[in-house]
């Protein structure tokens, strides 16, 4: 083993790239886990026993957040007081920040448009469901926050909902706990369909039998999905190509084709056959269309091990 890349989920804003893992990185984690209390202490944990197991084998951290960290403070701030963002980091951070800026450079490699260019939506949807928009390999806006929690429907989670919700919730007698788990392990496409899966394929699958709630939760999916690539359109002021990667994004024809129908307006026009054929990367929409949809496979794993190795070897310290 010459190296290790460690998949770490929070870097909060002190962390911009990935780095080889230092004490002082690993500061910056631990200080980074009350904005991520599952998941930074776990990646730690594993930092750790490599650096036992490897003692001399170089690590490095490539953050979730950190391909967000061009976003402008009109995207990331919320407008609460000022000091929740100064004093206690509060604010948009943005997730799969790895796998949106794999397929930005595979999308912009496979179009042969220059990446200092490319204006691009990647759609990452699988169980986690995130979009994001990207104007010259830079991250312009994204529809996690803090936490991944808000945004896009996804398998178990809420994403977009009225804050008022919670206090109703809570008011109404139930816990933060409570509340915390609603959201996050009991909504989103599992609860709208109402057939005990989270899964699409066996949500499409319910709706062509013909259940309504399961054709309605595919309905809401789609409609929050356009919604976020209308706005993100128009944020980057136009976009060569909106890209569809993740288990659902690379493999469900029918959620690509819904969404495809109804992004005409933008200029993107389906292409029924290209849709139906295309596992793995291709070209969904006519070649007619000013605005192309492209599926492009994500593999975080390629990108952390690329990343490990730009690390390494441009550093002083290289490899
Ligand atoms: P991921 O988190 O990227 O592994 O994606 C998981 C999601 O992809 C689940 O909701 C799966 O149902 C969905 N998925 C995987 N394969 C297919 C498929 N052939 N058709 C529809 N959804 C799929």
């Amino acid at each position: 083993v010459d190296a290790i890349g460690h998949r770490v989920v929070h870097g909060g804003e002190a962390a911009t790239d990935p780095i080889r893992i230092t004490p002082d990185v690993k500061t910056i984690i631990r200080d980074c886990t009350p904005l991520a209390p599952l998941h930074n202490p776990a990646n730690l944990g594993a930092i750790e026993a490599c650096e036992r197991a490897f003692p001399h084998v170089p690590n490095v951290a490539v953050f979730d957040t950190a391909f967000h960290q061009t976003m402008s403070p009109a995207s990331f701030l919320f407008a609460v007081p000022y000091d929740l963002y100064d004093q206690h980091g509060i604010r948009k951070y943005g997730f799969h920040g790895t796998s949106h800026k794999f397929v930005m450079q595979a999308t912009a490699d496979y179009l042969g448009i220059p990446l200092t260019n490319a204006k691009l939506i990647t759609c990452h949807l699988g169980n986690g469901c995130s979009i994001t928009a990207i104007d010259g390999g830079k991250v312009l806006d994204t529809s996690m926050g803090m936490n991944p929690l808000t945004g896009l429907v996804m398998g178990t989670r809420c994403g977009d909902i009225d804050p008022g919700v919670i206090f109703h919730l809570l008011n109404s007698g139930m816990s933060g706990g409570d509340v915390d788990a609603l959201l996050n392990k009991q909504s989103g496409l599992l609860a709208v369909a109402g057939i005990g899966s989270s899964d699409m394929r066996d949500i499409v699958a319910a709706a062509e039998a013909g259940n309504e709630r399961a054709e309605r939760a595919i309905d809401m999916f789609v409609h929050r999905l356009v919604s976020y690539i209308g706005a993100y359109f128009a944020l980057l002021g136009g976009a060569d190509a909106v890209v569809l990667t993740g288990g659902i994004g690379e493999n469900s024809v029918c959620i690509r084709g819904r969404v495809l129908e109804r992004l005409r307006g933008l200029g993107c026009i389906l292409d029924s056959k290209a849709n139906e054929r295309i596992r793995g990367n291709g070209v969904v929409s006519t070649p007619e269309s000013t605005l192309k949809a492209v599926v492009m496979p994500t593999d975080e794993e390629l990108m952390i091990a690329r990343e490990t190795i730009k690390v390494l070897t441009s550093g002083p310290d290289g490899m």
